[in-house]
């Protein structure tokens, strides 16, 4: 075969291979999406696990009319323009594929509303060069995304989604992640038309337990020890089970780097060193963490799905994480032997 440019589509649907796994990907990079908007509330709206209909909608500033179909273009994003802001990145996004994959492996119409706009209109792309079609809609300020029929023209991909119920809690834990992430924001689940989850915007930190308890369980926030230290611009927060209150299910180890959730090997290292030999065998740490620190000694663009990062300063970081933690622990024990002796 001679050498030739991919059609859009196919381009894209290779695209999509890398981070558009199950429904529970297409939910995560859509609720970013509007986190990004500055939306406060979001409503996740599903279908049979996903696979029939994953509809986001949020309150957030909406895209106007004539950006919609570029919104559904592959490399386009408003969140960066150079290499500066992608080594110092703020927002959850900026690669600029979430759209353009979704689209490609499903039927996605984007409707939204911008405030200075009269008219809300909606967005959908079509063939293999997926160009865009646009019609007016009706829609208040903010996005609405409604995926429908997830890898109908994708086999292969569609082949390896697990039943209803098992996606389903896919994507009941992305949204226990974002909602740890953003305890101002107020996030609606529904499957299948029934409201299953309700987390209400918490704005004062003093209430932020609630939330907590509500995504980890009352026996994890019973047990739990608050962690905050800073160190310069370095500063970590959060919540750890002293080893008696460790579960035995790694279900609870929430960490989160600038308000990014990371399955972080060198940040679980320090956090399990920091337990040291008291965790036993059965037990596995158990933790809600927020790392927090510049934009520019962090570099998020590693994995596609942006599940790791690196640090310029990696030694040193594990080594703040495991002294805090440690430090954090240590007290919980001392604490508890005293209040036993009294
Ligand atoms: P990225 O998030 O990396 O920029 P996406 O493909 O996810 O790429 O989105 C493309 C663009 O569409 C975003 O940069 C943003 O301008 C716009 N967009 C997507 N979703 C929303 C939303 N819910 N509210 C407002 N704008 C959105
Ligand atoms: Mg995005």
């Amino acid at each position: 075969m001679p050498i030739q440019l991919l059609p859009i589509s196919l381009a894209n649907q290779i695209a999509a291979g890398e981070v558009i796994e199950r429904p529970a990907s297409v939910v995560k990079e859509l609720v970013e999406n509007c986190l990004d908007a500055q939306a406060t509330e979001i409503t996740v709206d599903i279908e049979q696990g996903g696979r029939r209909r994953i509809r986001v909608r949020d309150n957030g500033a909406g895209i106007p009319k004539e950006e919609l179909a570029l919104a559904l273009s592959r490399h386009a994003t408003s969140k960066i323009s150079s290499l500066a802001d992608l080594e110092a990145i703020q927002s959850l996004g900026f690669r600029g594929e979430a759209l353009a994959s979704i689209s490609s492996v499903s039927r996605l119409t984007l409707t939204a509303k911008t405030e200075p706009q009269e008219q809300a209109w909606q967005a959908w792309v079509e063939g293999r060069d997926m160009q865009a079609e646009l019609a007016p809609a009706t829609h208040p300020e903010g996005t609405t995304v409604d995926v429908q029929d997830l890898f109908f023209n994708t086999p292969a991909r569609r082949k390896f989604l697990r039943t209803d119920k098992t996606e389903f809690s896919h994507i009941d834990e992305v949204l226990r992640r974002i909602a740890l992430a953003r305890f101002d924001v107020r996030f609606n689940l529904v499957h299948n038309r029934k409201p299953v989850r309700q987390y209400h915007a918490v704005t004062k930190p003093e209430d932020y337990l609630q939330r907590v308890a509500q995504v980890c369980g009352k026996s994890f926030t019973d047990v739990a020890v608050g962690v905050e230290q800073q160190a310069g611009p370095v500063r970590l927060w959060g919540w750890v089970a002293p080893a008696h209150g460790c579960r035995h299910q790694a279900d609870v180890q929430y960490f989160y780097v600038n308000g990014r959730m990371m399955r972080d090997r060198l940040l679980g290292h320090a956090v399990r060193q920091a337990y040291g030999e008291t965790l036993g065998d059965e037990r596995t740490p158990t933790f809600v963490l927020y790392l927090e620190l510049p934009a520019t000694d962090v570099d998020v663009n590693v994995h596609p799905a942006k599940h790791e990062v690196r640090f310029h300063q990696a030694r040193q970081i594990h080594d703040f994480v495991l002294q805090v933690v440690r430090h954090a622990l240590h007290n919980a024990a001392t604490s508890t032997n005293k209040n036993g002796a009294s």
